[in-house]
């Protein structure tokens, strides 16, 4: 919690809480992997003695390598950016540091954030502390790996289908998706710019809130950011609240995580809930809509990549088109290359009207039903993931089965409303997540439910034994 870490700095010093930090990150990096770059002990420590008077005492915070830091090397899981230092930090990095935090560390992520499990980074796979065989969800599975096994106390992802959400259910954590234009994304590399945003990932209900509540807000540098009423004194009360289970979506999990579900919610209507089944509809176009939609946005986006302004630069001879290839090919891993090139083809004459019209369609429909469901609900509850934790290596070599993965966390990207990853159970020792969707910028709403859950699930700082 980040009040411990408070704590330690009142009665011994940043000197020695930060120590500690990096005495368990030297013991669990080598079997865990949640960094790409780790910032050097004396460095952080120096950063925060700086910021000490600050709210949260230089507490060390891990960041997702998809996000600009000025002079900490931020690769994006990427071969292509591997050697690519920024030289501005994002508007996010600017928020956190004003309020005192410092940066521990750059966390392993899918390429480009293209991806479920982590496995498509260029530096080799994170893993799940709960199960070092299995994956630990992506593409923000650095960060999820960190809180998990309490490396940080919070720690920041990016989640344009599910990003955030996926390993904070594979690993037990907390993680909000926000509502898109809540957080400025100045300073995050783009993948498919309309999906996505940066959000908050912790171990308890109320870091999740602080970290939101530090990076959130209007942001000039950003013309999607909207200015929001940051109000934070919505009462809930589990009793009398009206909560839609998505029906179809459950009916498509896994039964082992389907079990789970049902103790939670049984749970909730103990406490009074008033839960009623609700259909989504479109189940067989989401995916494809979404896939298309970040294809499309990702092809246009990784254009920048040459290798001749930056990036991977290894061939400077012949014309332009051979030089960008010859960089291109070697510098993007596969998946990267797969997304670029249906990208390109669904964007081209012909195809235009037949994929990404299409898929438009699908999104406008989609938001309608959220929309329908929410007019008579609080909240939107379903799985957050289809299936436990997989094993490395099960589903990354079979783009279907990965991409299924993401049937219940797209839905709020394509809609822009928020949603949130929350652990509700184990079975067999893996974490299952619930995930809650909220109406358009009621995060607060949706985080401060959050709390009420955690009393009832007691789910808060799980410390999985490794
Ligand atoms: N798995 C999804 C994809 O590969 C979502 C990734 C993300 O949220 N960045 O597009």
């Amino acid at each position: 919690m980040i009040s411990e870490y408070i704590k330690c700095v009142t009665d011994e010093g940043i000197e020695e809480c930060i120590s500690r930090v990096y005495d368990r990150v030297t013991k669990l990096e080598p079997k865990l992997h949640a960094f790409i770059t780790l910032v050097d002990k004396d460095t952080v420590i120096n950063n925060a003695k700086q910021v000490r008077s600050r709210k949260l005492m230089g507490l060390p915070v891990a960041v997702k390598d998809n996000i600009s830091t000025k002079g900490i090397r931020t690769t994006c899981g990427s071969r292509m950016l591997s050697e690519y230092v920024p030289v501005y930090d994002a508007t996010v990095i600017e928020r956190l540091a004003s309020k005192g935090a410092t940066i521990l560390g750059k966390t392993n992520m899918d390429e480009f954030a293209m991806g479920s499990t982590t496995e498509t980074s260029f530096f080799g796979p994170s893993r799940n502390p709960w199960d070092l065989t299995r994956v630990p969800g992506g593409s923000s599975g650095g960060s999820g790996v960190a809180i998990a096994s309490k490396m940080v106390e919070i720690a920041l992802g990016s989640d344009t289908g599910g990003s955030i959400r996926a390993p904070a259910s594979f690993n037990g954590v907390y993680g909000l998706k926000p509502s898109y234009g809540t957080v400025s994304r100045y300073g995050l590399v783009a993948y498919a710019n309309s999906l996505e945003q940066i959000g908050p990932m912790a171990r308890n209900a109320s870091d999740l809130k602080i970290l939101f509540s530090i990076i959130s807000g209007f942001d000039i540098k950003d013309a999607t950011t909207v200015s929001f009423d940051k109000k934070d004194d919505v009462d809930i009360k589990l009793n009398g609240f009206r909560i839609g289970i998505l029906k179809d979506i459950m009916d498509r999990s896994s039964p082992e995580v389907q079990n789970v579900m049902s103790s939670f919610i049984e749970k909730l209507s103990s406490e009074g809930a008033l839960i009623e089944e609700v259909q989504l509809g479109y189940i067989d176009y989401i995916l494809p809509a979404y896939y298309i939609i970040a294809m499309s946005e990702a092809s246009s986006n990784l254009a920048r990549f040459d290798g001749v302004r930056y990036g991977y630069g290894r061939y400077k001879e012949g014309t332009w088109i051979q030089t960008f290839s010859a960089n291109r090919a070697e510098g993007f891993g596969s998946e990267v290359k797969k997304r670029i090139l249906l990208g390109s083809f669904i964007l081209s004459a012909g195809y235009y009207d037949e994929y990404y019209i299409k898929a438009l369609k699908i999104r406008k429909l989609v938001k309608e039903s959220v929309d329908n469901i929410l007019k008579s609900h609080d909240v939107i509850l379903s799985p957050t993931m289809p299936i436990l934790p997989p094993k490395l290596g099960d589903v990354i070599d079979d783009p279907l089965k990965m991409y299924a993965m993401d049937l219940n966390t797209v839905v709020a990207n394509l809609t822009g409303i928020p949603a949130v990853s929350v652990p509700v159970g184990f079975y067999q020792g893996l974490p299952v997540g619930a995930q809650f969707m909220g109406k358009y910028l009621n995060d607060f709403f949706l985080l401060n439910l959050v709390s009420e859950v955690e009393k009832i699930t007691k789910m808060a700082e799980l410390t999985p034994s490794i």
